[in-house]
């Protein structure tokens, strides 16, 4: 694979040869932070050896910022272990990862420790290098860029285990919002005062945006060369690829939004993609931060009382609950989950996930910024997205492919358990208990989308009827033995059944075939 594109890393990093070494580290993309190594790599300072595979960037057309933002965040990483005195190497293949391992090391003169994979593939090809190797020669650290061993937990994973429990027993063994042996405030959880909409004119503070030095500019054309017509526009590049920058934007998190993230979590609103979000996911899945840090950083602002306890413990439930909950869900349900798919919806996604041309406003909002900076918050990706693939019966494995290439936080271990597990219930209810659907109603609530659509959401049926109202009870209707439950009828079924009228059940059935007829729909091809 040529070089061009390394210049910066050529012209400061001297060329080493690996067999001078007797040990050398391998460190993957989303492994990039010293301090979660183990103390010998510290102290002994080895070979570090960084691989960027060409074959793994072309398996999904991952969003062009998402590959500038993985591939730059770990060049600036081999920069400054280079600075801080560690021997580096920096490759580039047109293989995978252990292809680049095999063309770099002679195993006979230098042993080779790697850190275990978060994602599946990967562990799984560097497991098989290591087996053909010796495992005397090639040794697995275990993954230490999370607070919660899976091996503890996994096995727990089952229909009824919910991340309500997990997160209290890691509250417990972290201390984090407790008194003793009670949670801070009497209560564990304070969802009931995290779920307001916006008031107008509510002044929302910017994220600061980090302008891309010449090492990413660099990785920017490498991109715009290799992967052309990969996902997304290229026209900025709005994130930090240091830690140094990372931590400036936490702390302004930190100060500026925190306080305000509990009570607007579940907010939309028009023009604002992020709202009081951190949008710190993507460094702490790369490890520029690690979620310990994050957390503490918040918990700190709630004991200085620089922030309420609701959007403390909201937060912190978040990162301790949902990130590590759903990474043992993953470890537990792979690889058979990849296939999940509860409803036996056949269908791509639609073709607006693609362009983010619609007239559906709450679809525009949610999927423009994904194309234009790889990110949507929460909310959009939950009851905007997921929801309106469910309802229009598009297979959950498709919208698990674009989750993983569209977005700049996603890895597969973080996405797929939200797509496949919360979003759609493809796994048939292991991780959550009723599938995410609504209706035009609970949009109109949250935000202000409604107001300037097209679409009517007071309209139940028919031409210029908001189409989330009749394919909702669409959805209801037709998967009605998903909702009821242990031969017990569901609320909503009920209310389909006895509470429409004949002649209302059958506009919605009318116009949900219209709608789903006539709805153009494209695959990742
Ligand atoms: C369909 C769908 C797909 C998703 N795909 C991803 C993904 O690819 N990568 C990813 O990191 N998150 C994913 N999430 C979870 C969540 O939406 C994002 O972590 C969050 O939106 C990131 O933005 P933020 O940093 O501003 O989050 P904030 O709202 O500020 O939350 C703080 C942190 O909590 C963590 N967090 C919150 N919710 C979750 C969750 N459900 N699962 C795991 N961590 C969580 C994240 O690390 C996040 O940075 C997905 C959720 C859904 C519903
Ligand atoms: S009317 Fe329906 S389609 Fe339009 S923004 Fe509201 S929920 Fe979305």
């Amino acid at each position: 694979m040529p070089r061009e594109y390394l210049t910066s890393i050529d012209e400061t990093i001297p060329r080493v040869h690996p067999h001078n070494f007797n040990k050398a580290v391998f460190i993957l993309h989303d492994q990039l932070n010293l301090g979660a190594w183990p103390e010998w790599i510290r102290q002994e300072k080895p070979l570090l050896i960084f691989i960027e595979s060409r074959k793994k960037g072309e398996e999904l057309p991952h969003h062009k910022i998402k590959a500038a933002y993985v591939l730059s965040s770990m060049r600036h990483f081999a920069l400054s272990c280079h600075e801080n005195g560690y021997p580096v190497m920096y490759h580039s293949t047109t293989g995978h990862f252990d292809d680049g391992l095999k063309e770099l090391i002679d195993l006979n003169q230098t042993s080779l420790y790697y850190m275990k994979p978060s994602e599946w593939d990967t562990r799984q090809r560097l497991q098989n290098y290591r087996q053909q190797a010796g495992t005397d020669r090639v040794r697995e650290i275990p993954n230490r860029f999370f607070f919660a061993d899976p091996e503890e937990w996994k096995d727990k994973i089952e229909p009824g285990y919910r991340m309500e429990y997990f997160y209290r027993d890691m509250r417990r063994k972290t201390g984090y919002l407790m008194d003793g042996d009670q949670p801070a405030g009497g209560e564990w959880n304070y969802d009931d005062q995290n779920r307001e909409s916006l008031p107008k004119n509510h002044p929302v503070p910017d994220i600061p945006v980090v302008e891309p030095d010449d090492v990413t500019k660099e990785v920017m054309e490498m991109v715009s060369d290799y992967f052309p017509d990969h996902f997304g526009e290229f026209h900025s590049f709005p994130y930090a690829v240091t830690r140094h920058d990372a931590l400036r934007l936490l702390d302004d998190f930190i100060d500026n939004r925190l306080d305000e993230f509990g009570p607007y979590e579940d907010a939309l609103k028009t023009g604002d993609h992020k709202l009081f979000h951190s949008q710190l996911s993507l460094y702490m899945n790369n490890g520029l931060l690690t979620p310990r840090e994050v957390c503490e950083k918040a918990l700190h602002a709630y004991h200085t009382d620089d922030a309420r306890l609701n959007s403390v413990e909201g937060f912190i439930r978040q990162i301790l609950g949902w990130r590590e909950f759903i990474r043992i869900y993953y470890e537990a349900m792979m690889p058979d989950v990849r296939e999940a798919n509860h409803f036996g919806f056949e269908n791509k996604l639609p073709e607006m996930y693609w362009s983010g041309d619609t007239k559906m406003r709450c679809m525009e909002e949610s999927i423009k910024p994904v194309i234009s900076e790889g990110y949507s918050h929460h909310i959009q990706r939950l009851m905007i997205l997921s929801n309106f693939s469910n309802l229009t019966e598009t297979d959950p494995r498709e919208l698990n492919k674009w989750f993983w290439f569209a977005y700049v936080d996603a890895y597969e271990w973080v996405e797929l358990p939200n797509v496949l597990g919360m979003s759609t219930f493809a796994d048939g209810g292991v991780l959550a208990s009723k599938p995410y659907v609504s209706s035009g109603n609970y949009i109109n609530k949250m935000s202000d989308y409604c107001r300037n659509c097209h679409y009517s959401v007071t309209k139940k049926t028919g031409e210029n009827a908001c189409p989330f109202n009749y394919l909702y009870w669409n959805f209801v209707d037709k998967q009605r033995d998903t909702f009821n439950d242990s031969g017990r009828v569901n609320f909503m079924v009920n209310m389909f059944d006895n509470k429409k009228s004949d002649q209302q059940k059958k506009e919605i059935r009318e116009s949900s075939e219209t709608f789903l007829d006539e709805l153009e729909r494209m695959g990742p091809g």
